[in-house]
């Protein structure tokens, strides 16, 4: 063992051999990582030791590596939370100088709103600010409409999102108490009118999001809430998740869109920006004027404001939404795609890559919608070892993901570009 600690090169040494290319320092840093590694496997008691100059220069390679990479999604999850949710329409989005706060008719200063503003007002008949997340929008209406006093919430609709985003967590960090009603099962909107005091600040709704009840449940309306929350001078807030502004039902969607909540008498709403609505990472707040204005001036808005790359993407899915341009929305044109269409494109795919069958299956919506919003599809079942042929697609460039069933591998065409099917034709071929 002291032999091969004698036998490691010195920093210096080795620093020298891998040559220039990064900053002196952090090859420095590295090849002490290395080092350190290497005692480690000689402290385990290993007895054949890698290349120290080889394993640096590996090291150093990858920090150059860009690490947030273009993946193609053969999984057939269309808002698939791990691979970035939406992806996003062509931008005109300039990441250099903007006229991001600049009014460029008058040349004086202008909002960063003012790119949104009125799309979200057409949209929705509404005015709607725009902030960092789904998260962010809960957070920023309890804090403004309801700190210091009480929120009324069905115990039906506590739930957690995923990633650490619970509603009670939130309401308690916002400073507002919440006043539970109901059961599990079942609310009735005379559970709310009884819980209603002169704390009362808020009638709130949560869409359940990626959790379903089934058998005897039932939920009060926003209709009905809206009449409670209008007699006692209440307003009424629903975080509606997902927030689709389009009707999805003739594709089999069952979403409720973010207008007829609004029609039905919901003060305010919120909904994110990479789910069905198809943009960037965001948050939606609609509503009352003179309640999105106290948002607006709440100190947390400028906390929680968007950054220019996002607010240029998010006026172009607004604008592609608007103008019911569908097929430059990827989302929506992944949604719109029927069986039949991908089941053309599968049999091509079957066809060229060989050793590969098609059979029928679902993808899915995903993104925190009902969990059983599937849409019919055709699968192509490449053959061979699922799990390794799972793994060399995912460990290639670009790396492909799909889902293994029944031990064999599924890709889903319906989330892949049709520019990408060359591609993933040449990544079957190489991981067979
Ligand atoms: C997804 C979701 C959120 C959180 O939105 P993010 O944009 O992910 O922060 C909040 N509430 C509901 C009901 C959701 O479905």
């Amino acid at each position: 063992m002291q032999e091969l600690f004698r036998l490691l090169p010195s920093v210096d040494e080795l620093v020298l051999q891998a040559g220039g290319g990064v900053p002196h320092e952090l090859a420095v840093q590295e090849c002490r990582a290395v080092l350190e590694d290497l005692r480690a496997m000689i402290r385990a008691g290993e007895k054949t030791l890698p290349d120290p100059l080889t394993l640096l220069q590996d090291r150093l390679r990858g920090l150059s590596l860009t690490s947030l990479r273009r993946v193609i999604n053969a999984t057939g999850v269309v808002l698939h939370t791990n691979l970035g949710r939406a992806p996003l329409a062509e931008t005109a989005s300039p990441g250099w100088y903007s006229n991001l706060e600049y009014d460029l008719r008058t040349g004086r200063r202008g909002k960063r709103d003012s790119h949104t503003e009125s799309l979200l007002d057409r949209l929705l008949g509404v005015p709607g600010i725009l902030v960092n997340n789904g998260a962010a929008a809960v957070f920023l209406a309890l804090h403004e409409l309801a700190s210091g006093g009480e929120v009324i919430v069905s115990r039906g609709e506590l739930v957690e999102i995923g990633d650490g985003f619970r509603i009670p967590d939130i309401m308690a960090r916002s400073g507002a108490v919440l006043v539970e009603v109901g059961t599990t099962n079942r609310t009735r909107v005379e559970d709310y009118e009884r819980a209603i005091t002169d704390r009362t600040r808020l009638l709130m709704r949560v869409h359940p999001s990626n959790f379903r009840m089934q058998g005897f449940t039932g939920r009060a309306s926003i209709e009905e809430l809206a009449a409670l929350g209008k007699a006692s001078g209440v307003p009424v807030y629903e975080d509606l998740g997902s927030g689709s502004l389009t009707d999805l039902s003739p594709f089999g969607v069952n979403e409720p869109t973010v207008q007829s909540s609004l029609r039905a008498g919901a003060d305010l709403v919120s909904f994110s920006g990479d789910k069905l609505l198809g943009g960037p990472q965001a948050g939606v707040l609609a509503g009352r004027e003179d309640l999105v204005q106290r948002l607006r001036r709440n100190p947390m808005f400028r906390a929680l404001r968007l950054d220019k790359l996002v607010i240029g993407a998010m006026e172009t899915a607004l604008r592609h939404t608007l103008l019911q341009d569908w097929a430059a929305l990827p989302v929506m044109r992944m949604i719109r795609l029927t069986a039949d269409e991908i089941k053309v494109r599968a049999e091509r795919l079957a066809a060229e890559v060989e050793a590969a069958t098609v059979v029928p299956g679902e993808s899915l919506l995903g993104g925190g919608s009902t969990p059983e919003q599937a849409l019919p599809t055709w699968l192509v079942a490449p053959e061979g070892d699922a799990s390794v042929l799972e793994r060399q697609l995912r460990e290639g460039d670009p790396a492909v993901i799909g889902r293994i069933e029944a031990d064999r591998l599924l890709l889903d065409l319906r989330t892949v570009r049709p520019e990408e099917e060359a591609e993933l034709a040449e990544a079957i071929r190489k991981a067979r």
